[in-house]
């Protein structure tokens, strides 16, 4: 089939890669690849972790998704940093929430170790001393941007040229989808700082500090990615308030933070859906299918949609739970152009 992919984010890129890989010919059209979302993206790999917000669909595709992510990963010559995943309470009242969490992902039959204070200093000396925590060994993390770059290398962009007829195209504009989909999506602000630390944890941090809730990922090279806000508004710079509350958290849960280096502050639209699930699959309307709406989990989620759409392009198959016409009213269809 000729695929055109509208949208050089992680999850139209890796619809690209994987539809190229089975014999398509995909052309990607995107004015600034890359510069979405997925610039902003932490690169939690992390099912467990996202269970607290009540999601426990997400949680299932999640770990489908992980499942694919240690070969994919290779294949794209990015490093996965395996090391798992630390909560941990600074106060009493913080360990509260660990204990909610950790009680929430043992239902789920998630896999979670409950750590006391000196177990977690075991651990993670470099943390401040804290009331306790838990260790989820099976989320990881990996960067986005290393990650963008290697599938831009792969299946490259090119000017939208109108001439063009394609068999199908695939929309994946992140948080902006054009009309008609566009109220199918909202942006949901988020801060994220990035700095360079000569001592940092070795595993990312998931913290509760006095009720603000903050972590730290720690990349291979030094590199930490503090995050994040999460704000009902769409654009706009990273505000005073929303960095300040994030360093002050970060710091007081990794104090060796204060002498790292300020490398970048970035703020970006995480692409939300009424329901919070993302839109893979058909839209109604023939030859048009959408890859959008993956919230805060898009990074973890890229390889699992990648293959749901070529499946659906070649099969006609949709996963239920995440096809866009349970969102999309029927005078909706038939009107993209
Ligand atoms: C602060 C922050 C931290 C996050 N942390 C994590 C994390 O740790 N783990 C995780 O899994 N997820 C995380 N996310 C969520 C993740 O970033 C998103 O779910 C994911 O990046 C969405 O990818 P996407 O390709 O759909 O969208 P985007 O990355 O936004 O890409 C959309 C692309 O479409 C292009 N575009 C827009 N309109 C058009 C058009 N009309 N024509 C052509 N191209 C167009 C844009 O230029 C852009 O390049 C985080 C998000 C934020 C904001």
């Amino acid at each position: 089939m000729r695929v055109k992919v509208l949208g050089a984010g992680i999850v139209g890129l890796s619809c690209a890669d994987e539809l190229r890989r089975r014999g398509h010919r995909v052309t990607v059209v995107d004015p600034q690849p890359g510069r979405g979302a997925s610039h902003a993206a932490a690169g939690m790999l992390s099912p467990a972790g996202e269970v607290w917000h009540g999601e426990s669909t997400v949680l299932d595709l999640g770990r489908r998704s992980m499942a694919l992510w240690p070969s994919y990963a290779e294949r794209l010559g990015v490093p996965l940093h395996t090391t798992g995943t630390l909560l941990v309470g600074r106060d009493h009242a913080d360990l509260q929430d660990v204990h909610r969490q950790v009680d929430l992902l043992l239902g789920h039959g998630a896999t979670v170790e409950s750590l006391d204070a000196r177990e977690v200093a075991a651990l993670e000396p470099r943390l401040a001393r804290v009331a306790g925590g838990a260790l989820l060994p099976e989320d990881h993390s990996v960067d986005p941007r290393a990650v963008v770059a290697a599938l831009l290398a792969r299946v490259g962009t090119r000017p939208d040229d109108p001439e063009d007829r394609f068999d199908a195209t695939v929309l994946a504009t992140g948080a902006r989808l054009p009309p008609p989909y566009a109220s199918l999506v909202r942006g949901v602000r988020g801060e994220v700082v990035r700095a360079h630390s000569d001592d940092p944890p070795s595993r990312t941090v998931r913290g509760w500090v006095r009720g603000q809730h903050v972590y730290v990922v720690p990349r291979p090279d030094g590199e930490v990615v503090i995050g994040a806000t999460q704000e009902e508004r769409a654009g706009g710079p990273p505000t005073l308030g929303g960095v300040a509350r994030l360093l002050w958290a970060a710091r007081e849960l990794v104090p060796g933070l204060d002498e790292a280096g300020l490398t970048d502050v970035t703020a970006r639209d995480r692409p939300g859906t009424p329901d919070n699930l993302p839109l893979v699959g058909p839209t109604g309307q023939a030859g048009v299918v959408l890859a959008a709406g993956h919230f805060r989990h898009g990074v973890l989620l890229a390889p699992l949609t990648a293959r749901l759409v070529a499946d659906h392009l070649e099969t006609g198959h949709t996963d239920p739970a995440l096809d866009p016409r349970r969102l999309i009213a029927p005078q909706e269809e038939n009107s993209w152009t």
